[in-house]
């Protein structure tokens, strides 16, 4: 298939093409990721924006059981739901916590629904590429909502939310007051957080654990694009289906308030940004790493670093100024 009937397909919302593309951004080859600029720039239409909505939460805490009730949930009231998924454990260790194929059944058979499971293997600064170009794929393919899940270790959580419009924390009802250790840099980038598993013997210790989140929350400094009541915390069972309305309730609500105060648009432009500013700084160290001699060079200065001939600030120096006027080779040619 070239490029051009790939996305026309994909601006068709074919399954098949959204898949291909997917494989195509997920490629490090050179020649592939030629293609898939050329294609992201092909299907970009500013008027179909999806509701991306990022989700986190440790191991076991229930995401894909949220997340197949939640998006049946979405389908039963005729929208088109995309599930992406980060796994930052593949990228160091070709493991995944994420798991495999087998999670949200129900969903994945839903023809409205689109479920593409974590790549196992992918350089770490790959991973915010190559979810983020996937997100603006399914959002092509005219996905109403695009949920981006994430396991709660380390910073995928701030990535993701770099690339959403909302953020939904996912915790299990802890023991009495205390807060399950949750970093408040979580607490804070958190629109929504979800105590699952309030059903049967948990269902009051869930209770419980949502007024203390809830009171937490309140302690934190209001932020810009915030209607009254947010963040908040609410109680749902994955398992009973509850509470789950709600919740969707209370999402779509914030959305429409940050697209009325014009916060969702000022926000996906910064985070257009920070990506564009991303990828000319992998890009520069993809350079540093890939192209022969820019590595012969650092290997050289490096040297002479270690036995004290140049001090670091001006080896780097050399090397960046080398790379600015191009005497290093020039950095489109790094292949
Ligand atoms: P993940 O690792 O975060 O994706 O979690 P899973 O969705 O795989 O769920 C982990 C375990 O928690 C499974 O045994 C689920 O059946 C259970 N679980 C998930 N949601 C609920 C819920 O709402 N209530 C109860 N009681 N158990 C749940």
């Amino acid at each position: 298939m070239d490029r051009s009937t790939l996305a026309t397909r994909l601006k068709k919302g074919d399954r098949r093409a959204l898949s291909r593309a997917i494989t195509l951004v997920e490629s490090t080859r050179a020649d592939h990721r030629a293609e898939a600029v050329a294609l992201l720039a092909d299907v970009a239409d500013p008027a179909r924006q999806a509701l991306r909505i990022g989700m986190s939460g440790t191991p076991g805490v229930g995401k894909s059981t949220f997340i197949e009730a939640f998006g049946k949930l979405l389908t039963g009231q005729g929208l088109s739901v995309a599930v992406l998924a980060v796994d930052p454990s593949s990228a160091r260790s070709g493991g995944s916590i994420l798991g495999d194929k087998t999670r949200m059944e129900e969903l994945s058979r839903d023809p409205n629904a689109f479920i593409r499971p974590s790549p196992s293997q992918t350089e770490l600064g790959g991973v915010a590429r190559r979810t983020r170009e996937a997100i603006a794929l399914c959002e092509a393919a005219g996905f109403d909502v695009v949920i981006v899940e994430t396991v709660g270790v380390g910073q995928s959580e701030t990535m993701v939310a770099q690339m959403t419009d909302l953020f939904v924390l996912l915790l299990a009802p802890g023991g009495g007051d205390e807060l399950q250790g949750v970093k408040r840099g979580i607490m804070e980038i958190a629109d929504l957080i979800l105590i699952n598993k309030a059903d049967g013997a948990s269902k009051r210790q869930a209770e419980a654990t949502r007024a203390d989140y809830q009171g937490a929350l309140r302690l934190l400094r209001k932020r810009e694009g915030d209607p009254d009541g947010f963040p908040q915390a609410m109680a749902v069972s994955a398992v009973a289906r509850e509470g789950l309305a709600p919740a969707w309730e209370q999402m779509q609500a914030l959305a429409a308030f940050r697209r009325e105060t014009g916060h969702w648009g000022r926000v996906r432009a910064a985070q257009n940004r920070h990506w564009f500013e991303e990828a000319v700084r992998q890009g520069l160290i993809h350079h540093l790493v890939q192209d022969p001699r820019t590595r012969g060079e650092m290997d050289r200065l490096g040297r002479a670093v270690a036995a004290g001939e140049t001090p670091p600030a001006a080896a780097a120096d050399e090397i960046l100024s080398r790379l600015l006027t191009g005497r290093g080779g020039n950095p489109t040619d790094a292949s």
